[in-house]
């Protein structure tokens, strides 16, 4: 299935080699690896705006974005002069600093339910953590997550749905031990019915719901409005903690996250706690998790739940953050950004119902994701669905065509403000082209 290798590819392949020597699988992150759609891992020499230049210097229009971090695009003026300045009063100093206070006034002021934060390094960190202080603050062992939700790499967190509705789920990683995973319930995104039986069962023993409001490694799937209204209400009604994961979709989908948009048809809603990353750090290492002031202050060295991180709040990351921000808050900024990903997802629409295939597509903010499917799946399992080898066939497409797509059929998309209309219809030319022949 892997489409052989052209000779202006050569130094890609090459890099592959040299990489694959010394680096598992030759890549830092399992999905860089192409795995999913065979061929050759395009090694990135730089980037600017929209795109990113391979190590043979094929141009790219960037759909991945560092997989959503570069809202802005590549090496925005007003990021890189604040990086810049930051790098040149040093790079870390394991004290603390002025701009970790000002990333966390930002934060506050943006997302009203986060009264309180801590920053982190990765996605990964924020998840685990906030898991560890909703038991802390619980006094209770269980916590509720949903197929098809990726929320880092923690042992806890690595886990698929058992057998029986309502049983606890099995490792889906080697090396994660069974009895580390049997706190974790694994249930069906947006299915209410099975929901409030879980709650009926373990409701007393729940920590937390850990939940991405719009799944971004799913591809996209929303939580329905119901859905996400019925999860307020029972971890109310049983004590247990809202977390929403929102690495992905926090200041990608909208200023104040998934979490505003569902404030807009559910009244007062609000999670207990969030988890934040990828945007909030523009492109450097940092995340972020917060809440309310009553479970935020039940961490170390205030409480009794232990976290800490020697690079945490880095100042070159806060800055670069903070810059990034800045940028986001600007008049309109939301508006032309969904209305650009917009415009490639009903471009796409167009051209595949021009052709016969079967595709739809749905978007929010600078987060899209598109199925060879005909309706929008409401699960991972239907997700699943999608013809592998179809999409791997358009993915290596674009490829040869200069776009870079999610190299997966279960990834997000993301468009940045350096996206042009003409990069767009670029990118819906070349997909119409694709269609036309098959
Ligand atoms: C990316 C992501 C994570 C993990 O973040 P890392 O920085 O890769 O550790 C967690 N949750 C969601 C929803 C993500 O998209």
């Amino acid at each position: 299935m892997a489409p052989s290798t052209s000779p202006d590819n050569s130094r890609n392949t090459l890099l592959f080699e040299r990489a694959r020597a010394l680096i598992p699988g030759g890549v830092n992150s399992p999905v860089r690896a192409f795995k999913a759609v065979g061929g050759t891992p395009r090694f990135v020499q730089r980037a600017q705006g929209a795109y990113f230049w391979d190590a043979d210097g094929k141009r790219y229009i960037d759909y991945i974005g560092s997989w959503g971090p570069m809202i802005l695009g590549h090496g925005h003026p007003a990021v890189v002069e604040a990086v810049q300045k930051a790098v040149l009063e040093g790079f870390s100093y394991g004290a603390p600093t002025e701009r970790e206070v000002e990333l966390a006034e930002e934060i506050v002021k943006l997302v009203p339910s986060i009264e309180m934060l801590r920053l982190v390094s990765s996605g990964t960190e924020a998840t685990m953590s906030v898991i560890r202080l909703a038991r802390g603050a619980t006094g209770r062992s269980k916590i509720i997550k949903f197929e098809g939700c990726y929320h880092g790499h923690s042992d806890a967190l690595l886990v698929k749905a058992g057998s029986g509705l309502a049983t606890f789920g099995s490792p889906t990683s080697a090396g994660v031990p069974p009895e580390v995973v049997q706190h974790t319930l694994v249930l069906e995104y947006n299915h209410i019915a099975q929901l409030e039986e879980a709650f009926a069962v373990h409701g007393k023993d729940i920590a937390c719901l850990m939940i991405e409001p719009i799944a971004g490694n799913m591809n996209f799937v929303r939580a329905s409005v119901p859905f996400m209204k019925r999860c307020r209400e029972l971890c109310t009604q049983y004590g247990a903690l809202l977390v929403f994961d929102e690495v992905m979709t926090g200041f990608r989908v909208a200023l104040g996250g998934a979490q505003s948009l569902f404030a807009r048809s559910i009244p007062g809603f609000k999670p207990d706690m969030t988890a934040l990353g990828k945007v909030i750090g523009g492109g450097m290492p940092m995340a972020a998790f917060g809440g309310t002031r009553a479970v935020m202050e039940q961490l170390a060295p205030l409480g009794p739940v232990y976290q800490a991180g020697t690079l945490s709040g880095n100042p070159v990351a806060t800055a670069c953050g903070l810059a990034t921000l800045r940028e986001l808050q600007k008049p309109g900024f939301y508006e032309a950004l969904g209305q650009r990903t917009r415009s490639l997802t009903s471009g796409l629409t167009k051209a595949a119902a021009q052709a016969g295939i079967p595709f739809c597509a749905d978007s929010e903010g600078g987060m899209f994701g598109f199925f060879l499917l005909g309706t929008l799946p409401q699960n991972y399992a239907t997700v699943m669905t999608t013809d592998s080898p179809a999409f791997n066939r358009f993915f290596h497409a674009m490829l040869d065509k200069g776009v870079y797509y999610a190299p997966a059929l279960y990834e997000a998309g993301f468009v940045s403000a350096a996206h042009t209309a003409e990069d767009i219809a670029a990118t819906v030319e070349a997909a119409a082209e694709f269609f036309a022949a098959r």
